[in-house]
């Protein structure tokens, strides 16, 4: 059945996505306390480190539109205080690892948006983690638009220590990342946010987003091989998220409709393999979440468990080799979808 959602033809796909999100409840959280927090390992300097994951309680993403993003959900009802954000920071930190780690920011939106995080906030924040000798690098996401010369300068001046900025690049399409996506910036504005942080000493990770809705699944797959060539000149680490189903999402709809089927893992290895063989020096990652689940990237059920895998081994080892013998009777099916789903115009050939 086509995609048939409550919009005329006029209506934007912005419009689509908030009326979608109008219909979500909110869940309450203590303002004081972050949405989430774990530890976890990654990749530093070649070598595998301790980390921990902080997603803040913010007042969310002011873009909020996009077609696969149920993190909105995540954001406080009335705008966390400095000193609310200060005491999340605080929670966060009591579960650290003992030895070194690397700290991963994440807001539901963006932690260079001073009205998500006030300048007095993250530079209040940056400075407890530089004086922290157990960290080694911050990271931290945010859309391009609020990386400018004087974010990037201040949050490095405040930190002393690596630091990088996490863009959710997506695509290198501007087509895709519009008319899929609704992303709302274009690639030259990752470009120059790219060189923004660079020039004050950041680096810089990208993360490009397997099969979006409306593609089908050979489109998206060369899409993402064409996205990390070109986004490999500016962006050190290039993360390749795997689109999964969110709730209260247009892909969400999309999915409950059979309209949208998330990508198959033999996809994301090949992703891995094409795009780490033109590009050496990129560290190319990827973190399945939800394989082997419907809503999740998935193959036949029987492998998925073994291909997850083989991509969490790649990231950490950077080796395509640990794709050698992978196989699959499915693996052959995936063939036929990738060449078929041409004719279905991004309809699921399976689902
Ligand atoms: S910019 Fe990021 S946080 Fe904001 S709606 Fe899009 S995917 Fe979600
Ligand atoms: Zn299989």
């Amino acid at each position: 059945m086509p995609l048939k959602l409550s919009m005329k033809n006029t209506m934007s796909l912005t419009s689509v996505v908030r009326e979608i999100r109008q219909k979500q409840k909110i869940k309450f959280n203590p303002p004081d306390r972050p949405t989430a927090v774990w530890t976890g390992k990654d990749l530093f300097d070649g070598k595998l480190i301790n980390s921990l994951t902080i997603i803040f309680q913010t007042s969310g993403c002011r873009w909020n539109s996009c077609a696969m993003c149920g993190y909105v959900y995540d954001s406080a009802r009335t705008p966390p205080s400095h000193d609310d954000l200060i005491k999340q920071f605080e929670n966060a930190m009591s579960r650290c690892p003992e030895e070194e780690f690397m700290v991963k920011i994440f807001t539901s939106g963006s932690f260079l948006d001073d009205c998500e995080i006030s300048g007095e906030t993250r530079k209040e924040i940056l400075s407890r983690l530089g004086k922290d000798d157990r960290i080694k690098k911050v990271i931290a996401e945010t859309r391009p638009e609020y990386v400018t010369p004087e974010r990037s300068d201040e949050a490095i001046a405040a930190l002393g220590k690596p630091f990088e900025v996490a863009i959710g690049l997506e695509t290198s399409s501007d087509m895709i990342r519009k008319d899929c996506i609704n992303k709302g910036f274009t690639f030259a504005d990752f470009v120059m946010a790219s060189e923004d942080a660079k020039a004050a000493g950041a680096s810089v990770k990208a993360y490009l987003m397997l099969k979006p809705p409306f593609l089908s699944e050979g489109v998206a797959l060369n899409d993402m091989v064409r996205s990390i060539n070109d986004a490999a000149p500016y962006a050190g680490t290039i993360s390749v998220n795997l689109c999964n189903v969110q709730k209260g999402t247009l892909v969400d709809e999309m999915f409950e409709r059979g309209d949208y089927r998330p990508p198959w893992l033999w996809s994301a290895v090949e992703v891995l393999k094409t795009g780490k063989a033109s590009n050496p020096g990129t560290i190319l990652m990827s973190d399945p979440v939800a394989a082997g689940s419907a809503r999740g990237p998935h193959n036949c059920r029987i492998c998925d468990r073994d291909v997850a895998e083989a991509i969490r081994v790649f990231s950490v080892a950077q080796d395509v080799s640990v794709f050698e013998g992978l196989d699959c009777e499915c693996r052959e099916l995936w063939k036929k979808v990738v060449e078929l789903e041409e004719f279905t115009f991004g309809a699921p050939f399976l689902i």
